[in-house]
């Protein structure tokens, strides 16, 4: 799957055959060279949102957002596994204003250009040309002629956006459009206003679209919610993005534990638990992480409420919370099968022998329960999931008793639910996902129920920000000896190889 973000740049190469244009623009982190045009209007956005992700990622990622002004980019600051190790990188040669700049973490990471180190400022003929690097120490830049270009190096973890605020500038001019556009970063801001000192109203997620109204060099004015706001131009595309995910490197193995920084966190009533992360091994390795999230088993989950969707609204389907309630249980206790057996001991089972083929077959792992009891709440689960894997695949078995087959619970098609963030962003993907996984079980023989999905409004979809599905393996009659686990765990492979292949 290729990432649809790294897509050609384009940047400008103002004056590059000109004597002019052979002046580099020399740039030094923390310092503004205020040329001229620089503007407070000039967004250094990183929406800061999700910058502090515990997870370290072996190689720094370039990311190649539409460098409509040249903007020399850090690109995909935010997730959790972002570019966190531009440690010692360093990008040099005749470069181009677009530039893609890996610092996020700023330390010693650098490009240069045909200036060379990037000490001299002699000469700076850019007009737009600036850098900010609230991080990064010993990070530089420097651009060739300066035209429009910045840079910033926001640090890593912890880091709040590089905005710098040099005065003046008159505000943008926006050219009238009228066109959906979609978010290439990880956790871009909309702002009230268009400036980077402007309220933050949200904060979107990659694959988010909005209505564009206006276009500007920096600034697109945008229609969210019905509102007039502000999002940084170069993170705003015209393509449509791919339904699946962009792969991201594995986490550290080990623990992985609810960030409360992370996008929903606040939600979760119950994460004293972690998730464990698995390391596949050997030379297979896709880089790739499936969460594996063994449903149900959450002592004392069944007494406690949580929101149903981020936004406060109802239940646009029935299922084990009625329609129309704003609060669901936070973790049921399952039910149990016509044997006696209980619902969270299969789940388990099976969760268990899929984490030993997916890891067989090069797939890191994110087990959520490996024991009865994980105090993780389905919005910790997800969240988890959202920040440590690519794909979530929650396993379950339904309430029914006449062992009708397997399904996954599809995203209904509901308006307002679809146009509800994170779902409007995902429900594609977790569809896509979904129909992976039936034609994985229906490859291996497993019996399906109708269609093979069900349209359920849960509390993992609402919240969910990667691929990620309710999948119902049979339900209180169905077999669930170990052999028909095993099974359904090939099953369930062969439909997360159908997916990510
Ligand atoms: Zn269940």
């Amino acid at each position: 799957m290729k990432d649809w973000n790294k897509k050609e740049r384009k940047a400008p190469r103002a004056g590059r055959n000109t004597t002019a244009g052979r002046i580099a623009a020399a740039v030094l982190a923390a310092l503004v060279l205020a040329t001229g045009c620089q503007s407070k209007y000039q967004p250094i956005e990183t929406g800061a949102a999700q910058t502090d992700g515990p997870l370290s990622v072996p190689d720094g990622k370039k990311s190649g957002d539409e460098n409509r002004g040249g903007v020399i980019q850090t690109g995909d600051m935010n997730g959790p596994l972002g570019p966190l190790s531009a440690v010692g990188s360093t990008v040099s040669g005749e470069s181009d204003v677009d530039l893609s700049v890996p610092g996020e973490t700023g330390a010693d990471s650098s490009a240069s250009g045909e200036a060379g180190a990037g000490v001299s400022v002699s000469g700076v003929t850019g007009a737009d040309s600036s850098a900010s690097g609230e991080a990064g120490a010993g990070t530089s830049v420097s651009g060739e002629t300066g035209a429009d270009s910045s840079a910033s190096g926001a640090a890593g973890a912890e880091s709040s956006p590089a905005e710098t605020q040099p005065e003046t500038s008159a505000a943008p001019v926006f050219a009238a459009s009228d066109e959906t556009v979609y978010v290439t970063g990880d956790s871009v801001n909309v702002r009230a206003s268009c400036d980077l000192s402007g309220d933050v109203i949200a904060t979107l997620s990659r694959g988010a679209s909005v209505k564009r109204t206006g276009y500007s060099e920096e600034w697109s004015r945008v229609i969210y919610q019905e509102k007039e706001c502000y999002i940084a131009s170069r993170y705003l595309s015209e393509e449509t993005p791919e339904t699946q995910a962009a792969v991201q490197p594995s986490a550290a193995e080990g623990e992985v534990r609810l960030n409360p920084n992370w996008q929903y966190a606040e939600f979760s009533k119950i994460n004293s638990g972690a998730a464990v992360l698995y390391k596949a091994e050997g030379g297979s390795r896709r880089g790739i992480t499936v969460c594996v999230n063994a449903g149900h088993g959450t002592k004392g989950g069944s007494s406690v409420k949580t929101l149903c969707h981020p936004d406060g609204t109802p239940k646009v389907t029935g299922g084990s919370t009625a329609a129309g309630a704003t609060t669901a249980t936070a973790v049921s206790a399952g039910m149990t099968f016509a044997d006696g057996t209980a619902e969270p001991t299969v789940t388990l089972a099976l969760a268990l022998k899929l984490k030993t083929k997916l890891l067989a077959a090069g797939y890191d792992v994110l087990m959520i329960r490996e024991g009865d009891d994980v105090q993780l709440d389905n919005i910790a689960r997800t969240v988890i999931a959202n920040n440590a894997a690519n794909c979530h695949i929650a396993l379950h078995w339904d309430s029914t008793a006449n062992n009708k087959g397997a399904f996954y619970m599809s995203v209904p098609g509901n308006s307002s639910y679809r146009a509800m963030e994170p779902v409007k962003s995902h429900w594609q993907q977790h569809n896509a996902l979904g129909e992976s996984l039936i034609g994985g079980l229906k490859s291996v023989g497993v019996k399906i129920f109708s269609g093979g999905a069900m349209e359920m409004d849960l509390t993992q979809t609402s919240y969910s920000t990667v691929p990620s599905v309710d999948i119902e393996l049979g339900d209180k009659a169905s077999d669930h000896s170990d052999g028909t686990l095993e099974t359904l765990a090939d099953g369930l492979l062969a439909g997360v190889n159908a997916y990510f292949k």
